[in-house]
């Protein structure tokens, strides 16, 4: 048997990965092998079930391509997203699918104790069949805030300051843990499996508990020094503002146009209650506004000038075709996103707006936990040990799904007890 080449299984399949199906002479072209090396990864990879051929293209010349994707169940992962207000949670396959999920509530800005994870992430894997266990590769947490180079997390929203996660959960798994700044897995979601497929140079952006960017550049992520490209939140929109970020400063994007602080502004002026600012009630200004309610305008108005002048300067400096809106941003698409547009187009250089898409994210809010998935897949791949795992041969596979069947009712009534 002649030797394969890790980057040639590396290569296939961050291309399956990325298409979800492709014909051979597309891999040949696409990753540059030559087509002996295809044609011996691809036996090697079908003979182990990790890729499937599923089904043939007739070509111009009469010829038939036979189309070939991944195994669902070549592969599993844990995914977890940790929002502001929010701890995701889901057992989920190679492609994205998600076998189960659940989330729990928790307090935004209030310290998050890790032990919360940890015993999420527990749950999951305890109640992983046998033919599921043996084929996890990887666990990926999709996280708010930022994160050094030791895997260290600042996040307001989960009252942590250098929290060392990594080193946390290090401590509770065996399992390989890969952990992103959430914005990037949202834009690494998008680029996978939503409206960002065919796009180079695009924008994430999350309004939330906190407001985030995260930028492709062509083809490429953005991703600075530090690891702190996209901080679009804490860019000061006016300095003179009364308005106080949680960074300290005043006049920050986040601290006008933030889900909690829309609904500070709003309460403030309609002399409600200002203790409570979940990011949550963000929903009921989105309501007040469909009904005309003049408070609710002014200050949604305000917030969209401050959103539309913030993707204006990135419009001018970044010059991307697609900018995705997501986070709280979701549930007031109606009543928000045409003034927040009306600001970009006021203040964006004519040029970099002809051809610019702004558009809401269609993947919902799983979408960090789609996120989190798509990272640990791409980052298994470039780990030679994890790469194996995923090619290693995929045995009882009917036995396996009979399992995992059994399995997913059990997993439902555990979850009306979570
Ligand atoms: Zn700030």
């Amino acid at each position: 048997l002649r030797k394969i080449a890790d980057q040639w299984l590396r290569d296939i399949l961050a291309l399956l990965h990325q298409r979800r199906s492709v014909t051979r002479g597309e891999i040949t072209h696409s990753t540059g092998l030559n087509p002996a090396s295809v044609s011996h990864s691809l036996r090697y990879l079908t003979q182990n079930g990790t890729i499937l051929k599923v089904g043939e293209l007739e070509s111009n010349g009469g010829r038939r391509r036979e189309v070939i994707k991944l195994n669902d169940d070549a592969a599993y992962f844990v995914a977890v997203d940790l929002e502001g207000s929010r701890i995701r949670f889901a057992f989920t396959n190679l492609v994205g699918g998600i076998r189960y999920r659940w989330e729990e509530d928790i307090e935004s800005g209030a310290p998050l104790n890790v032990q919360r994870v940890i015993d999420g992430i527990q749950t999951v894997l305890r109640n992983l069949a046998p033919a599921q266990r043996t084929r996890l590769i990887a666990i990926g947490i999709s996280c708010p805030g930022i994160i050094n180079k030791a895997g260290q997390v600042t996040a307001f929203n989960l009252g942590w300051q250098k929290f060392p996660l990594l080193a946390e959960l290090g401590k509770a798994f065996d399992t390989p843990l890969f952990l992103e700044q959430s914005h990037r897995t949202c834009i690494s979601a998008e680029r996978w499996l939503g409206c960002a497929q065919n796009s180079d140079n695009c924008v994430y952006i999350a309004v939330a508990d906190g407001i985030g960017a995260s930028i492709f550049v062509d083809g490429h992520p953005l991703v600075g020094r530090d690891q702190m490209a996209g901080e679009l939140g804490h860019i000061v929109i006016d300095p003179t503002a009364p308005d106080r970020c949680n960074c300290g400063k005043h006049g920050c994007l986040e601290s006008i146009a933030s889900s909690p602080n829309i609904w500070r502004q709003y309460a403030e002026k309609t002399g409600r209650s200002v203790r409570h600012i979940a990011g949550s009630k963000v929903i009921e200004v989105f309501e007040r506004a469909r009904q005309k309610d003049p408070v609710a305008l002014e200050v949604l108005d305000r917030a969209a000038e401050a959103l539309g002048f913030a993707l204006a300067c990135l419009t001018n400096l970044m010059n991307p075709e697609l900018i995705i809106l997501g986070g709280d941003l979701i549930r007031g698409e109606d009543v928000f996103l045409h003034r927040i547009v009306k600001h970009l187009k006021l203040r964006a250089m004519l040029d970099s707006l002809e051809g610019l898409q702004v558009r809401i994210t269609s993947l919902g809010p799983d979408i960090g936990i789609m996120g989190a998935t798509s990272l640990a897949v791409q980052s298994s791949l470039l780990d030679s040990k994890l790469l194996r795992k995923i090619c290693s041969p995929v045995l009882d596979s009917f036995d396996g799904n009979r399992r995992l069947n059994t399995h997913r009712k059990t997993r439902s009534r555990a979850k009306t007890a979570l």
